[in-house]
């Protein structure tokens, strides 16, 4: 199974992606853990994507595309990708990489939640990108680069569409009710 995992920052992702490789032994790719790595590490993708990071821009496709490209071969068993795509062109680069493998994807989650509860969230989350300045752009970012990726994905009929509200066992009941589906 290959899923695709979106939604704006502060959705949950991140916790419900624990929940759902640990249960549907998916391996887990994450690009903004990637890239905060990478940023610890002082390497030369992290000295470059620290720049556009710390302001809330998103860091530019050819150095993300390289980052998941070389990690998609450890997802013999199905991946589920967290943070990535998030634009048109890295969907498109990531269709090409896996119509190559003979392994398109099967499903794409989007987890919604509406702007006031996302600010909300990130505020009290105090992560190092987490401040109120650079919430606001990467939510603009979201709204302006990733969003189009629904309209993307429901064109290819793989998309579903996630209730993001409620509690983390509500929300990833709902997750597990689509997923499923497709094991
Ligand atoms: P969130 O979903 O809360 O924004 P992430 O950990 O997914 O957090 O991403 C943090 C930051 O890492 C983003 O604001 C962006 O700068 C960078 N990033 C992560 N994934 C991508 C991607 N696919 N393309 C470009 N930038 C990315």
């Amino acid at each position: 199974m290959r899923v695709v995992f979106v939604g704006p920052p502060g959705a949950g992702k991140g916790t419900q992606a624990e929940n759902i490789v640990a249960e549907y032994k998916l391996f887990h790719l994450s690009t903004g853990d990637a890239l905060r790595a990478a940023v610890a590490a002082k390497s030369p993708i992290g000295i470059e994507a620290e720049k556009y990071m710390s302001s809330g821009a998103l860091v530019p496709d050819e150095v993300v595309v390289g980052v998941v490209v070389e990690r998609l071969d450890e997802a013999k068993d199905g991946c589920l990708l967290d943070g990535f795509p998030r634009t048109i062109a890295q969907a498109e680069a990531l269709d090409k990489v896996l119509a190559e493998k003979n392994a398109p994807l099967d499903v794409v989650l989007e987890l919604a939640v509406p702007e006031d509860e996302l600010f909300k969230r990130l505020a009290s989350r105090g992560r190092a990108d987490d401040q109120p300045e650079v919430i606001k752009r990467r939510l603009v970012a979201y709204r302006e680069q990733t969003e189009p990726l629904v309209g993307y994905y429901t064109k290819a009929g793989i998309l579903r569409k996630i209730d993001g509200l409620g509690t983390v066992e509500e929300i990833y009941g709902r997750i597990k009710a689509v997923l499923d589906e497709y094991k």
